[in-house]
């Protein structure tokens, strides 16, 4: 057995693949755990160092109900399918998800209408159990929103999710169920040829039968690289603020504002972490690259905020960010065949509900396969099932003494924020498409992710990962290929003349 895994690496390149997946982001990764339940030999390449590193990582994390979505359109088929099949893949993949429901607050009649309209198309959508209730119900389940609201539409399916560790467990099953990932490898060219394509994915060549494009706001370049111009990601900012868990319970579902044409408006809501989250803002801006918060950004946020929330401490603010909504003109997602180019699907414009839709576009994306393909045959040994990370601190005091008998490193604390032990950062780096970066660390276990924002774990964290990976500290990055954090030891600098 050994021999023959041995035999399919080093025959690597010449390989063909069936399918090869451009993006590891939530609708990549999600793509390609449902393609590894058939015969299929499939790679997930990557351009940057780990998974979920764009717009995955960086959003309001919510499951949308589906009545935002206009009726008939693949937004609105998807969302309402891909938040049905969450309770059960949050389960089987043991990804952090919870089902707190969600209103939408309106402060005069002109937003009540609103709400009938977002109501009424919900319901043509197939959102299950939605309801229109007065001030007084909503400020007896909420007491802590504005008392100036006169009433809010309830959806009971609306819920909140870690995105990015969704997006990582389902690399790692795909990975467990055969796929190959590959990172650090941004595609750069795609030739026609007899059977398929062939693909420079940075220093590798893959040769391919079919090209899934899933690759975010670079989606529209990807397209362009092998076929016509026909859409053009325009970035979308939204910029948020971040919260201490001392106020992560501060409301108890989602809260979203009466949506304008644009965007949903700014939101607050806890997450599944227990921290609380106030954002997004919406603006359009020039290049996939502008990430950076803004004072104009974070004073809407701060200012739309307290109209919902009059009382909330902003003092409580840990870190801001931003994330890039992948727009298209059209508005709707597009997930199709290429016309011309047999066997290149393109995933593009997955700006919101994305999230929430990423299990139900990875339906269609198969469907679609299975159109081209006249059938795919499934197979008999799909591992369904995937184990979580251990959270030490979750555990009961025997579950504790047991694995600290096992393995000591879980009796030492690295995150005083978290509480994130050794153990579970070592169990990080070693599992299926392991953490290779300080962020990446980050995102599998929480190192880093409290009120001090890594301040000091970060050099316990980054000498583990050396020592695990067998590398020099100087060569740990914090995310991207280039962002070096140390450059040297103290002192050793010879002072110019
Ligand atoms: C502010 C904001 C708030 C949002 N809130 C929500 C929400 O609450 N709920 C919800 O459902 N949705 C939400 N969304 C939308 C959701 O985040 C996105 O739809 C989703 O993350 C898109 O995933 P993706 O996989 O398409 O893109 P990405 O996560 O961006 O993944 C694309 C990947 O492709 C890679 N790539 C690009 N070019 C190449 C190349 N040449 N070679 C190899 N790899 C390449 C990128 O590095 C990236 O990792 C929000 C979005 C934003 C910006």
């Amino acid at each position: 057995m050994a021999f023959f895994l041995y035999q399919i690496l080093i025959r690597g390149d010449e390989n063909m693949y069936d399918v090869t997946i451009i993006g590891a982001g939530i609708v990549g990764t999600a793509i390609a755990r449902e393609l590894s339940r058939y015969e299929l030999k499939v790679v997930l390449v990557e351009k940057e160092s780990d998974i979920a590193n764009g717009t995955t990582k960086a959003n309001s994390a919510i499951v949308h109900a589906g009545y935002d979505a206009v009726p008939g359109t693949l937004k609105a088929k998807t969302n309402v399918l891909g938040n049905s099949m969450y309770p059960k893949l949050c389960q089987e993949l043991e990804v952090p998800f919870k089902q707190i429901g969600s209103f939408v607050v309106a402060f005069n009649e002109e937003e009540v209408k609103v709400l009938e309209r977002l109501k009424k198309q919900g319901e043509e959508n197939g959102v299950p159990n939605l309801e229109i209730l007065p001030k007084e119900k909503v400020l007896e389940m909420e007491p802590n929103l504005s008392d100036q609201i006169i009433a809010a539409l309830y959806a009971p399916t609306g819920g909140i999710v870690g995105p990015f560790e969704l997006a990582i467990a389902l690399a790692e099953n795909a990975v467990e169920n055969g796929v190959e990932v590959i990172l650090n490898s941004p595609v750069s060219k795609i030739d026609k040829t007899e059977e398929g394509y062939k693909i420079q994915a940075g220093e590798r060549v893959l040769n391919t039968k079919y090209v899934i494009n899933c690759a975010g706001l670079y989606a529209d370049k990807v397209n362009n690289l092998i076929n016509e111009e026909y859409f053009k990601i325009q970035p979308n900012r939204g910029e948020y603020n971040l919260f201490d868990k001392t106020v992560g319970n501060y409301v108890n579902k989602v809260i979203f504002q009466t949506p304008t044409p644009i965007s949903k408006g700014v939101v607050c809501l806890p997450t599944v972490h227990g921290n609380f989250l106030i954002g997004p803002t919406s603006d359009y801006v020039e290049s996939p690259q502008e990430l950076q918060t803004t004072g104009k950004g974070l004073a809407e946020v701060r200012e739309k905020g307290l109209k919902v929330l009059p009382n909330f401490p902003f003092n409580k603010v840990i870190t801001s960010f931003a994330g890039l909504r992948a727009k298209v003109e059209g508005g709707d997602f597009i997930i199709e065949e290429v016309k011309d180019n047999k066997g290149f699907i393109n995933v593009a414009g997955i700006d919101s509900p994305g999230l929430t839709a990423a299990p139900a576009i990875a339906l269609e994306v198969v469907q679609i396969l299975e159109k081209i393909t006249g059938g795919l045959k499934e197979k008999e040994n799909f591992i369904r099932e995937r184990k979580g990370v251990v959270h030490f601190m979750e555990l009961s005091p025997e579950e504790k003494a047991d694995l600290i008998k096992k393995d000591p490193r879980y009796g030492r604390v690295i995150c005083r924020c978290e509480s994130i032990t050794e153990g579970e950062i070592v169990n990080a780096i070693h599992r299926p498409v392991g953490g290779r970066t300080l962020d990446g660390i980050k995102r599998r276990v929480r190192a880093g992710m409290g009120r001090c924002q890594g301040g000091f774990c970060a050099p316990r964290v980054m000498e583990i990962l050396a020592r695990e990976l067998k590398v020099d500290i100087t060569s740990i990055v914090k995310d991207g290929k280039n962002s070096y954090i140390l450059t040297g030891p103290t002192k050793s600098r010879k002072k110019d003349n």
